[in-house]
């Protein structure tokens, strides 16, 4: 049973959160008996357990699974068969923002789950609302997306959690909640085409600047795309605010017309008063202030691959805190970070133990070892695989994050995001994770301090063409000031950057450098400024979701890396081979 409350009743949102929390070892093994008892004889489950109901045997005899291990059960569910893994029928396919074997990863969802997300949902404002106050004061201008939806070949929905969710009656019908309204009526969020969607959120952000009380996005690229985006709009958007009416390219009517109604005729006074902070040749640091200026708050997720927009939204949020709440997925949401005002190196996030039943593989011994830890018995400091199970029909499924456990709220731990799991770039024996290319960017990147530049966007090339292969990494720069002007990029100065990321890589990647020989010097390609929207573009007509989107940190494709290529400004290598010392090897 999933607890309920008053949703604008804070103070009973943080005592659902402070149960879960006190009793997560009780809830977990109920949740698990609960799933146990509904679908111990559903094929999958039964091939394992012949109806054996108890936890050691579960974990005994039912295996980790992978995304492979599933797909076949999946695309039965897609083809409209039965559901072999879940007794409650499965509702609609959830595509994660991986893929397998080039097409989405599908996950599945029940109609229960819904209300297991909507739960969480709920729970993320009395968060907010313990740490600052007046939130029901105000609106939350959040830039949200829908993204296309696919019918199966069985008839069911396919689409991405975002997606069901603002499409669930959960959202579209939540009853009034003064600590819950958004600029954006519903028909923009809605709104299928994401150009007009996203002119419209913005331009309703607007209209209503002097109510807003929170800015966000899902994520912190998302929220990044949408100033850049007002950067080239601006103007266009306070001529509609000036004259009362939106531009004639916003074509889809429910949107128009919810835009429209808010727009209630000319208003000269605002359409200067933006004015007055966009133009003129300003800085745009700070902007998000200035339009705003009663923002308490940047709502994105700024941790994992996100943790290098941090500076870009410091530059733009003019110093307003950064605030990282949920930890979700496709396959499951999993926890809340409960002090959001923390500093952004130290976001961790608290597993809800009602949200799935979850193991955690030891990193230390994961060598082909399948020897799980329960969510209360993880230790202080120690890094951990994920693995869930849900009343939807995953199983022992592993989700590919690393958690590192930083401490406890009550009985349930909180954990640090570390990475997705992956090797992201191989040319030898190297394995460079995002993680890995993630410091040596940021410790390369201070080098362009001394020139007024941030970094905006990067991304990374195995180029195996020539012999030994070498890193290629793509860079988007951006100039601090007003106005890009990169035609003082220093040489020398970048092949410091190419240096320093080398000397940051691992002690692999540097002995593959310099005593094998395998890897030649890394290369740093700059490019133009908005190749990485043109990547985006491509990424998202290849089927990626614009709201999930996240920069791919390493480039597979022929076309992707033909876009990005064809944005080269200029090219830049290392010029001297990384220290290496073989006895710092282990
Ligand atoms: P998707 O299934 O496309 O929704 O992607 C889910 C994945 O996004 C998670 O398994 C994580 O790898 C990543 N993710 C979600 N929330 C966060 C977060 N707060 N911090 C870092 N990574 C996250």
């Amino acid at each position: 049973m999933l607890p309920s409350f008053d949703t604008q009743d804070m103070e009973a949102g943080l005592r659902v959160i402070e149960d879960l929390t006190s009793n997560a070892n009780l809830i977990q093994d109920q949740l698990l008996r609960e799933i146990l008892a509904q679908n111990a004889r559903t094929e999958y489950l039964n091939r394992f357990l012949d109806g054996q109901l108890d936890k050691e045997a579960f974990k005994r005899q039912v295996p980790v699974v992978q995304y492979e291990d599933i797909k076949p059960y999946m695309e039965r569910i897609a083809n409209g068969e039965p559901s072999d893994i879940s007794s409650q029928p499965i509702t609609q396919l959830l595509t994660s923002s991986g893929t397998s074997g080039g097409k989405l990863k599908l996950m599945p969802s029940t109609a229960e789950d819904l209300e297991r997300r909507a739960l969480f949902q709920n729970l993320l404002v009395p968060v907010m609302n313990k740490y600052v106050e007046g939130l029901d004061q105000g609106k939350a201008m959040h830039i949200l997306f829908i993204r296309q939806e696919i019918r199966t070949p069985g008839g069911l929905m396919a689409r991405s959690t975002l997606t069901s969710y603002y499409k669930s009656s959960n959202f579209l019908n939540r009853p009034y909640n003064r600590f819950n309204i958004y600029t954006s009526p519903n028909e923009a969020i809605l709104c299928p085409d994401d150009k007009q969607s996203m002119y419209c959120q913005l331009l309703c952000g607007l209209i209503q600047r002097h109510e807003v009380l929170r800015v966000g996005a899902v994520f912190a690229s998302a929220f990044l795309r949408a100033i850049k985006f007002l950067e080239a709009n601006w103007e266009e958007m306070c001529s509609n605010i000036r004259t009362g009416r939106v531009s004639s390219w916003i074509t889809d009517l429910p949107c128009r017309s919810a835009v429209s109604s808010m727009l209630i005729g000319p208003n000269p006074e605002l359409a200067i008063s933006v004015e007055k902070e966009c133009g003129s040749g300003k800085s745009w640091e700070g902007i998000v202030k200035r339009l705003w200026p009663r923002t308490k708050y940047i709502e994105v997720i700024i941790t994992g691959s996100m943790a290098q927009y941090i500076p870009m939204l410091d530059f733009y949020g003019g110093g307003i805190p950064l605030v990282s709440i949920p930890y979700a997925s496709s396959e499951c949401y999993f926890g809340i970070n409960l002090q959001p005002l923390g500093k952004p190196c130290d976001v961790s996030y608290t597993l809800l133990p009602n949200m799935a039943y979850f193991e955690f593989l030891p990193l230390e011994t994961n060598h082909g070892e399948t020897e799980t830890v329960d969510l209360v018995d993880v230790k202080l400091g120690h890094y951990y695989e994920l693995i869930v199970t849900t009343l939807t029909g995953l199983y022992r499924y592993r989700v590919g994050d690393i958690l590192m456990v930083t401490g406890f709220h009550n009985k349930a731990p909180q954990f640090r995001f570390v990475q997705r799991q992956n090797a992201l770039l191989s040319i030898d024996a190297d394995k460079t994770s995002e993680e890995d290319l993630l410091n040596a960017v940021t410790k390369a990147k201070e080098h362009l301090e001394q020139l007024g530049l941030l970094l905006a966007e990067y991304t990374s090339y195995p180029d195996t063409s020539s012999i030994p292969g070498h890193y290629v990494i793509y860079w988007e720069l951006k100039a601090k000031g007003c106005k890009s002007d990169f035609r003082e990029l220093d040489k020398g100065l970048m092949e410091e950057c190419c240096s320093t990321m080398e000397e940051s890589l691992d002690s692999v990647y540097r002995s593959c450098r310099r005593k094998e020989k395998s890897i030649g010097p890394l290369e740093i390609r700059v490019v133009r400024e908005g190749t990485f929207d043109e990547l985006m573009d491509y990424c998202i007509m290849q089927g990626s979701s614009f709201s999930q989107y996240k920069t791919p940190r390493c480039i597979k494709s022929d076309a992707a890396l033909k876009i990005l290529n064809s944005g080269v400004m200029g090219s830049f290598c290392s010029q001297c081979v990384p220290p290496w010392d073989p006895f710092n090897m282990v």
